[in-house]
């Protein structure tokens, strides 16, 4: 088995983290053999030297250093990417995920299942903000594609040989790793939890980047935004031909609602109503446009700087 624990600024639960890692893969029965890989996704507060110290303690573990920071996605891929296991756990690095799951998750790999995802019943320590926006999220989002991405789940998962392989083969920059592991198929299947406070430090995901991580999913996995434009095109159509129609009519008829005077609020609202709706599309074809920019420069996801193994 391989853990993979991306980690940026993390210092303060490193041990904690391991020992609780440990505790419970240990504790499986058939003691299956593993690896413990800590992704240093650019830390400045010291993450790498606190996984130093545990390296001289501890077999089984390695220190992956990014040469900066990537983000969460980046920093998961690098580690799912080098872990030699069959059953590859993915979990975050401040004990919001718990590690006493990680035997449920071993108990249906062996039953046969490839994805074994963790679903939050609870969220513990989360604004009402963050539930409310994260509900909304997953929501839209299967509402907007046609994989379907289990709602209240986050990247804790256990994922079999094959699925990483298959992993593998999607090489695109904007990551959304819960929708592609989903989109790879096979059997899948969750076990619910509550979802803890985190231990040690603060969020990385603040709201800007809560936010583009979202956009990242929807447009990875969706095209029905672009396709907006023109549902709101032949709408608007629609409506301005039935109002001319009107017009047209009561001219002709020389019959006026009450309160007529000719032109200006009807212009204005046209003005408005369609500058809005034009500035919008344009706004979601930059966005795509964007992504592809991205693709087509086939940068590497990540750089290592160093692997440190114990
Ligand atoms: N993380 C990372 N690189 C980043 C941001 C976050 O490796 O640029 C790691 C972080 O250390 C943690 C996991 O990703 O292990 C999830 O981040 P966090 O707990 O801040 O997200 P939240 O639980 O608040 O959504
Ligand atoms: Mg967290």
């Amino acid at each position: 088995m391989s853990v993979v624990v991306p980690m940026y600024n993390e210092a303060g639960n490193v041990p904690a983290l391991l020992d609780r890692i440990v505790e419970n893969v240990d504790g499986i029965d058939g003691a299956p053999t593993y690896e413990i890989l800590v992704v240093d996704d650019g830390s400045t507060d010291g993450t790498a030297d606190a996984v130093r110290e545990e390296l001289r303690r501890r077999p089984n573990l390695a220190l992956i250093r990014l040469s900066r920071n990537f983000g969460h996605q980046l920093a998961a891929t690098a580690g799912i990417e080098l872990a030699a296991g069959d059953a590859i756990v993915l979990m975050d690095g401040d004990l919001q995920d718990p590690p006493e799951l990680i035997a449920q998750f071993f108990a249906r790999w062996r039953d046969g299942y490839d994805v074994v995802y963790a679903v939050r019943r609870t969220r513990k320590g989360e604004s009402p903000f963050k539930l409310f926006t994260a509900g909304l999220f997953y929501r839209t989002i299967k509402r907007l594609t046609k994989v379907s991405i289990p709602v209240d789940t986050g990247d804790f998962r256990l994922m079999s040989r094959r699925v990483v392989e298959a992993l593998r083969r999607l090489p695109e920059r904007h990551r959304f790793l819960r929708g592609m592991v989903s989109w790879v198929g096979y059997r899948q299947t969750g076990v619910e939890y509550d979802r803890d406070e985190r231990t040690w430090g603060a969020t990385k995901y603040p709201i800007p980047t809560m936010l583009r991580f979202a956009v990242d999913g929807i447009t990875s996995f969706s095209d029905i935004p672009l396709r907006f434009a023109s549902y709101f095109g032949f709408s608007v159509s629609a409506i301005a031909f039935l109002y001319a129609l009107v017009v047209v009519v009561a001219k002709l008829l020389r019959v006026y609602p009450p309160g007529y005077t000719p032109g200006w609020a009807s212009t204005i609202v046209a003005v408005v109503f369609l500058g809005g709706v034009q500035l919008i599309s344009l706004g979601i074809l930059g966005e795509y446009l964007g992504r592809i920019y991205d693709e087509v420069k086939g940068r590497p996801l990540y750089l290592i700087d160093d692997i440190e193994r114990s």
